[in-house]
C-alpha cells in the first residue's frame, strides 16, 4: 500500500483488523471517513472509546451494560425468579426483541468447547451457581443448538437439578448450529413456549 500516505494506510491497515472488515471494505471505509465532515469522525470515535471505557458486566446477569446494573435486572416488574441462561449479550438481545419474556437473564459469554480448550471455569458458570442460591424458581436454558451449546446446557442442568430448582431447555425449533441472533423471533418464542423440563 506504498502508493497511499502512511496515515492513510495506517487507517486502513487498523480498520482491517475488525471482524467482517477485509481489505476492501478497509480501503472503502477509510476513504470515506477522510471525506465526512470531522465532526462526525470524532464522533464516532468517542463513541468507540467510550464504549470501550465504560461498558462492563452488569453485576448480577454479566451482560455488558453502562451501569452496576444493567436496565434488566433494575426493573423490578420483570420475574426475577426466571433465570435464562444465553450464550451471549447479543443472543439477550435477540429474546428481549420479541418482548414476549418477562424473566431475567444470565449471560454466559461462551459455552464449553472441549475442542477449544474452554471448559466450565473460562465461562460464567461459577456466578451462575452463585445467584441459584437465591430466590430462583426456574432455570432456562437457552444456549445454542451447537455441539457447545449442548455440552453446556447439559452441564448446566446437571449442576442446578440437585437444588430443585426447575430446569428447562429451549425447544429444538432453533435450528441445529444455529446462532441464536440470526433466528426469527416467530422462532424464538416458539422454541421458549415449547421448552422441556430437563
Ligand atoms: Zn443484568
Amino acid at each position: 500500500m506504498d502508493y497511499y500516505s502512511s496515515q492513510i494506510s495506517n487507517l486502513i491497515e487498523k480498520l482491517s483488523g475488525l471482524p467482517g472488515i477485509g481489505p476492501k471494505s478497509a480501503q472503502r471505509l477509510a476513504f470515506h471517513m477522510i471525506n465526512m465532515p470531522k465532526d462526525q469522525v470524532e464522533s464516532i470515535a468517542h463513541a468507540m472509546i467510550d464504549a470501550r471505557n465504560n461498558v462492563r458486566y452488569c453485576k448480577e446477569c454479566y451482560t455488558l451494560t453502562d451501569n452496576e446494573k444493567c436496565p434488566i435486572c433494575s426493573n423490578s416488574e420483570r420475574d426475577h425468579q426466571t433465570i435464562m441462561v444465553v450464550e451471549t449479550t447479543r443472543d439477550l438481545a435477540a429474546y428481549e426483541k420479541t418482548g414476549k419474556y418477562d424473566g431475567v437473564y444470565h449471560v454466559l459469554h461462551g459455552a464449553i468447547s472441549p475442542m477449544l480448550g474452554i471448559g466450565p471455569g473460562d465461562i460464567k458458570l461459577k456466578e451462575l451457581i452463585e445467584r441459584l442460591q437465591g430466590d430462583v424458581d426456574e432455570v432456562i436454558i437457552a444456549t445454542n443448538s451447537s455441539l457447545e451449546g449442548e455440552t453446556t446446557a447439559m452441564y448446566i442442568s446437571k449442576l442446578v437439578k440437585p437444588t430443585g430448582i426447575k430446569v428447562s431447555r429451549i425447544a429444538s425449533g432453533v435450528p441445529v448450529g444455529g446462532d441464536l441472533e440470526y433466528i426469527d423471533e416467530v422462532t424464538l418464542l416458539r422454541a421458549l413456549e415449547g421448552r422441556t423440563e430437563l
